[in-house]
């Protein structure tokens, strides 16, 4: 989970990293407030999207009144940013910069190692300063057992050119910026610009922070952190559910029994759907794991059918330890759970293959469910299923209709 600019400087200010006050505001009224609040002669209002280049996109402000941090916030608020669209601004204490630093700790997974980097030439897109002078950006891999030492740090800022005096001043922050990063189990801590003040006092200006979701277990606290409305309602939706399902742009719904496989029939139904009319591509990714029973069936099924721009639904199961007449019952439950909530059936192509096919076939055939038709190998079967999407648009004249729908949905915050 990446964190929104205000919530990375919660957790400085939380670990002893010297930031400046910041308050969050969702129209320009409270901006103005938070301004009056904070009573410097300059604010700083920034927009809060989790990409970076907002400086440059108009998104980050000075203002010299209340009045003026109001009009400011009010120019950003909705302004569009790399597909990000702002809802909130931070208004913070305007800072007196004499320089600015970039400073990252991230996971380096292939070493198995951290990696940090520190570089005097800060503000700047770092991908762009690696490139053009990779010199300026000093890069140190270090274990996690040693971690982030006053003599790495020293040695860090040493080799980036800093004198003697800032040195000492930067190694406490940058070890507190390593204590935020293991404290609160992050693979990515970068700052940019960390500063320098008129007054030679260091203070992290610009915080980026991705939580490594995998250790939420341990962090209770960091479920608060979690953005709902950034979130896509039917990803949100099913993730009440407990499913494990991604929103994706295209009109053919995807279930399957395994995260490879389903990520393979993904593959598939996009190159069956490449020569067809408007070019059918999956909806979703949805993995409704081993053992999936027809509760799980009928939850994934009532996740996709609620997508309006879903035209037709690929069920791909691959029989293992779930056998695939277990599954062909939960497909038909299902339909009796979606038809008594009065879900709509959408055209359905079912690949049941591996453990008790045959019987899973049979099921399905016996239950003669509407608008549902079995396709026995999965190339087939993506075929089948793309050729209905494709021809649900065209019988719609769609095209524009679930380009429309496209524009409609939510931001996708992640892809696979
Ligand atoms: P980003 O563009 O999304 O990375 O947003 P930043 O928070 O890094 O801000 C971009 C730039 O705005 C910084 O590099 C600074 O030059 C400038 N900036 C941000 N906050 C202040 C401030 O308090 N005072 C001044 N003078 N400039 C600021
Ligand atoms: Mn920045």
């Amino acid at each position: 989970m990446d964190l929104y600019e205000y919530q990375a400087r919660d957790l400085f200010e939380q670990h002893d990293v010297p930031v400046l006050r910041g308050i969050v505001a969702t129209s320009a009224v409270q901006a103005q407030e938070a301004a009056a609040k904070l009573n410097t002669p300059v604010v700083v209002v920034k927009a809060q999207v989790k990409v970076g280049g907002r400086g440059k996109a108009g998104g980050v402000k000075l203002a010299h009144s209340p009045e003026e941090a109001g009009q400011v916030a009010d120019e950003i608020l909705g302004l569009r940013i790399k597909e990000h669209t702002v809802r909130k601004v931070m208004v913070a204490e305007g800072a007196d910069i004499a320089e600015e630093y970039y400073f990252s700790i991230l996971l380096d997974r292939t070493k198995r190692r951290y990696l940090a980097m520190l570089s005097k030439e800060g503000g700047v897109e770092i991908e762009q300063l690696a490139a053009e002078r990779p010199d300026a950006l000093v890069k140190r891999s270090f274990s996690p057992l040693d971690g982030m030492t006053d003599t790495l740090a020293r040695d860090m800022a040493y080799e980036a050119g800093f004198a003697e005096a800032d040195v000492a001043r930067l190694v406490p922050v940058l070890k507190k910026l390593y204590g935020v990063y293991t404290a609160a189990d992050a693979t990515l801590v970068e700052v940019n610009p960390l500063v320098k003040t008129g007054q030679g006092e260091i203070i992290a200006l610009d915080g980026k922070v991705t939580i490594d979701d995998n250790a939420e277990f341990r962090h209770p606290e960091h479920s608060q952190l979690q953005d709902h409305g950034a979130t896509d309602p039917l990803e949100l939706k099913a993730q009440k559910m407990g499913l494990n399902y991604v929103k994706l742009d295209g009109s053919v719904g995807i279930i399957g029994n395994g995260a490879g496989l389903v990520m393979s029939t993904l593959d598939v139904v996009a190159y069956a759907g490449e020569d067809l009319p408007g070019a059918p591509k999956p909806a979703n990714f949805l993995d409704i794991g081993g053992g999936a029973n027809a509760e799980v069936m009928a939850n994934g099924l009532e996740v996709i059918l609620g997508d309006p721009q879903v035209r037709s639904v690929f069920v791909n199961v691959f029989g293992g330890i779930t056998a695939c007449d277990e599954v062909a019952k939960g497909i038909v439950q299902a339909y009796k759970i979606l038809d008594a909530e009065g879900v709509e059936p959408k055209p359905l192509v079912v690949r049941l293959d591996g453990n008790n096919a045959e019987l899973g076939r049979s099921i399905l055939d016996n239950a003669a469910l509407p608008k549902l038709e079995r396709v026995d190998t999965m190339d087939a079967a993506a075929r089948k299923a793309a050729e209905l999407a494709a021809s649900a648009d065209s019988r719609t004249g769609a095209g524009a209709a679930s380009a429309a729908a496209a524009d409609a949905a939510p931001e996708i915050g992640h892809q696979i």
